[in-house]
């Protein structure tokens, strides 16, 4: 019943199209997010699966009920919001027990689910103050809370996290995950942070400009970003997309950079389909995924950021600049050069005119 099927979906708001047919399958008790940048249309989808807005055309199922028609207060589903949506003349454990109250529930259950969803949100503490005296990352957590005691079989957060502070977010994800782990829910989860979505879901819709641009696992997308846009949005630092022409050489097939020079020779296994492309591609590697070598990309040293024990080196600038990870302080200082070898397993090509990932055969 709680599996979400998304077919050709597309809303207009009059000319302008927010969401261009997107198909999505989402499994019974799977964390879903839908990542992309300010605009994409995340939201718009989100608002359509809970019933807030009508899809200008196609289909939501929920199993194999379609949902056309069925107002949100009928559709199961909890919905978190940005913005807490909160009584803030309640204390927390009347804001937590509001919903199952109002249908009824027998105190000693309502009770019951209050004491659960507190203790595992670490509320316990704070049940008998008032709302108003919490912290902005205290209410976040009593609306998640005051959400999931409905136990939803359908769980919809919009960018939860926004505005509770760095060090809050980070416990929040982890408190999130075991919470969907728990009930079982299916969870769809809205966000513009990569991070978000790489710690928590199961799989992850990647979109922009109202495109769903990839799906897959956190790893399929990071490992095999479908096109440029996604491999520069996954990650952080993103990956490094150098621009060149594929040229042969006598040890294989390179990409010609030029005053970068040519890159090692590309994997055997992804030679063919780059000759077969014709025109311009990019060479594309992880940040993490480089040694300092002495063959490779000879390149500037034009800054370095040391994050604790983890350094981020920049290389080269403009159109050529690339960023190199490193678990440790590799010693390099601005103005010098370094030689950076991509490891080869790593290295994806992309068609330059399509963007698309270039497949290996
Ligand atoms: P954000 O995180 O900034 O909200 P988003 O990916 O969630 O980004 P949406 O809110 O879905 O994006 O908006 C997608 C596009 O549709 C945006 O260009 C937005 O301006 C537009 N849009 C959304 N709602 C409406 C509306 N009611 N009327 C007109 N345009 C809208």
């Amino acid at each position: 019943m709680s599996a979400i099927h998304l077919q050709n979906l597309v809303k207009k708001f009059g000319d302008f199209t927010a969401l261009k047919t997107m198909d999505l399958a989402i499994a019974d008790g799977e964390f879903m997010a839908l990542l992309g940048p300010s605009g994409c249309g995340k939201s718009t989808t989100m608002n359509m699966i809970a019933g807030m807005e009508e899809p200008t055309s196609g289909k939501i199922l929920f199993g194999e009920k379609d949902m056309a028609g069925v107002p949100m207060g009928r559709r199961g589903v909890g919905f978190v919001f940005q913005n807490y949506a909160i009584f803030t003349h309640m204390t927390v454990r009347q804001n937590l027990a509001y919903g199952p109250r109002m249908r009824g529930a027998p105190r000693a259950e309502i009770d019951r689910r209050v004491g659960a969803i507190a203790e595992m949100l670490q509320l316990t503490p704070l049940l008998e103050r008032k709302a108003d005296r919490l912290s902005v990352n205290i209410l976040q957590r009593v609306a998640i809370g005051r959400s999931a005691i409905m136990e939803p079989a359908i769980f919809l957060l919009d960018e939860p996290l926004s505005n509770v502070d760095a060090a809050f977010r980070a416990v929040m994800r982890t408190e999130l995950k075991q919470l969907q782990r728990q009930f079982k829910q299916t969870m769809v989860y809205v966000t513009h942070d990569q991070l978000e979505a790489m710690t928590m879901a199961d799989r992850i819709a990647v979109m922009d400009h109202g495109v769903l641009q990839q799906v897959g696992t956190p790893l399929e997308v990071y490992n095999n970003p479908a096109n440029v846009f996604v491999a520069r949005f996954i990650g952080s630092p993103g990956m490094n997309l150098l621009k060149g022409k594929p040229a042969e050489s006598d040890r294989g097939l390179v990409v010609d950079l030029g005053p970068l020079g040519v890159t090692p020779p590309l994997p055997d296994a992804l030679a063919p389909a780059v000759r077969a492309t014709r025109g311009d591609v990019f060479y594309g590697f992880r940040p993490e995924q480089v040694a300092l070598s002495d063959r490779g990309l000879t390149m500037p040293v034009s800054f370095v950021e040391r994050i604790g024990a983890r350094t981020i080196v920049h290389l080269g600038d403009g159109e050529s600049a690339v960023k190199a990870v490193f678990e440790n302080d590799v010693g390099l200082a601005i103005g010098q050069t370094a030689i950076v070898a991509p490891a080869a397993p790593s290295v994806r090509v992309f068609d330059a005119a399509t963007g698309q990932a270039i497949k290996a055969d």
